[in-house]
């Protein structure tokens, strides 16, 4: 059995009071325990109305217990997922990382009830309830308690030894299920450029061997976790023999009376059972910690400052980012100053760091080394709502929401819809599908609609236009810049026209001389 992790007290709202209920429930159902072991022990040697009703009673009280605590287990188990739910959503809201994202909030978080409402009522009960039988059993008989104190460690001890072994494949399982699902994620996304590619069949082919995979993974888990509940079993079987073997002969031999030896009997299994259980659930509490590691391991929100933003000189300094689990830097200690009014045009090839840039300015991306300092002052000291009012941002693949086009553009702000569509070229007879120069002209008609950002950040907005449209977009972005600080992204040269300066990047790396 495993020890409770005590960051748990301190990470989960009213963890203590949880194990503290689970105590109390444990020795009320110890007291039955005794209780019950008792008056059956006198029913079956002296048969009496009296005793029948009180066993009765005792057997009620014992399953109302059992009853309440699994109520109070799965309401806190509920309260538990809610809150990691909350700060998985949170933190991913920095990373960007939605595949493993959407894994752990569905399916992963799910995977604590196993820990929270089962494994650990049954670990508490495991502590409380032997010691009080095991210290009935040393007051009836010493040989038979004593039999019990030595045997009883004994699984604990099989149970961490399986245990072992079963976390680190719950733990490879679990690592196997988040890249299935982020793989997933991806090539769904992909799919249309997949289609037009013709490489759909050997991606569906890759989703296959990894879910292959998955199910074979599975399958060893359930053995190791079914193998480890036989062992227990054995083990606590054989236990009891060696305590109702003795008993039964002394029993013959007249050395133990009929009442002792049935209190003995019938209490001795009793015993072992709050450790089997516990040990059963072991494998189930297995995928709950490894999902807790998990959102431990996330990347941590940083609180925000609350200095008010002023967009005057923006100065990038020694500003370095590597994202989790990434051998390489995506931006490498870039020196960059963006001067109010001056229209900077990124360019660069793909994936060396650009859209990172302007994840970092969009606050999306901290830097892990380095800042960025805003008319003087660090970004990390600014109110991130203030600052995002002033940036109008149209990203690579602007996202798209269910409901009407001119609802996507206004996006629940106020302001002239029909004008911002208009300067952003959008026809709205051509309602029927959205095209990719649709999508990008919902992009910027939502940043015209955004007239007091002082800050334009444009992704690529042409990468995948046709040049008439690319175009049109340009003209539209030319407007847009108008009269604001503008950095723009830009794949293709077409764009650099725009540009009062074009600085590359490399590799994360800015050029000195571009
Ligand atoms: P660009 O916009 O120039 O194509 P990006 O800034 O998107 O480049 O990416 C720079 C590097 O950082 C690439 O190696 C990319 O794979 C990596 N990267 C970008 N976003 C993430 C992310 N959310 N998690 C991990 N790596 C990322
Ligand atoms: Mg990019």
């Amino acid at each position: 059995m495993r020890p409770i992790d005590p960051r748990l007290r301190e990470e989960l709202p009213g963890f203590q009071k949880y194990l503290v209920t689970l105590g109390v429930l444990g020795a009320l159902t110890a007291v039955a325990i005794l209780v019950q072991a008792e008056l059956l022990a006198g029913l079956l040697t002296e048969p009496a109305t009296g005793t029948a009703a009180l066993l009765g009673g005792a057997i009620l009280g014992r399953a109302a217990l059992t009853w309440v605590a699994s109520a109070i287990a799965d309401r806190y188990t509920t309260k538990v997922k809610a809150t990691l739910r909350k700060r998985v959503l949170a933190r991913s809201l920095q990373t960007r990382d939605a595949g493993s994202t959407a894994t752990l909030v569905t399916r992963g978080i799910d995977g604590v009830h196993g820990y929270f409402a089962e494994y650990l009522p049954k670990l508490v009960g495991s502590v409380v309830i032997p010691l009080a039988v095991l210290a009935r059993l040393l007051t009836a008989d010493l040989v038979a308690g004593l039999t019990v104190a030595v045997t009883l460690p004994l699984i604990p001890v099989f149970a961490a030894l399986v245990g072992a072994h079963t976390r680190a494949r719950t733990e490879r399982q679990w690592r196997l299920l988040s890249t299935l699902g982020g793989h997933f994620l991806d090539v769904v996304t992909g799919l249309p450029t997949l289609k037009v590619f013709g490489r759909a069949q050997a991606q569906a082919e890759t989703v296959r061997k990894m879910a292959d995979a998955h199910a074979s993974a599975t399958m060893r888990t359930l053995r190791v976790a079914f193998l480890s509940a036989l062992v227990l079993e054995l083990v606590a079987t054989l236990s009891v023999a060696l305590v109702a073997v003795p008993v039964g002969l002394r029993l013959l031999d007249g050395g133990l009376d009929a009442q002792t030896a049935l209190v003995i009997l019938l209490l001795a299994p009793e015993a072992y059972l709050p450790l089997r259980a516990a040990g059963a659930k072991f494998h189930a509490s297995a995928e709950g910690l490894a999902v807790l590691e998990e959102v431990r391991t996330l990347p941590q929100a940083q609180p925000e400052g609350s200095a008010r933003p002023k967009l005057g000189e923006i100065r990038f300094e020694g500003v370095t980012v590597r994202y989790p689990e990434r051998d390489h830097n995506a931006l490498s200690n870039v020196d960059l100053t963006i001067r109010a009014g001056e229209r900077l045009v990124l360019v660069g090839p793909s994936g060396s760091g650009k859209s990172t840039l302007l994840a970092v300015l969009l606050g999306f991306v901290r830097p892990t080394a380095g800042r960025v300092l805003v008319d003087g002052v660090d970004l990390r000291e600014l109110d991130l709502t203030a600052w995002r009012a002033q940036l109008a941002w149209v990203p690579q693949r602007p996202t798209m929401f269910p409901g009407s086009l001119a609802d996507n553009i206004s996006l629940g702000a106020e302001g002239d819809v029909e004008a911002a569509a208009e300067a952003a070229g959008i026809d709205f007879s051509r309602a029927t599908g959205i095209s990719s120069g649709q999508r990008q002209r919902v992009g910027l008609a939502r940043a015209f609609l955004r007239p007091r950002a002082g800050l334009l950040l444009l992704d690529e907005p042409t990468a995948h236009l046709d040049t008439t449209t690319e175009a049109a977009i340009l003209r539209t972005a030319a407007k847009l810049a108008e009269g604001r600080t503008a950095v723009l992204v830009a794949h293709r040269p077409a764009m650099t026209a725009l540009a009062t300066r074009v600085v590359e990047l490399r590799h994360g790396k800015l050029q000195e001389n571009a």
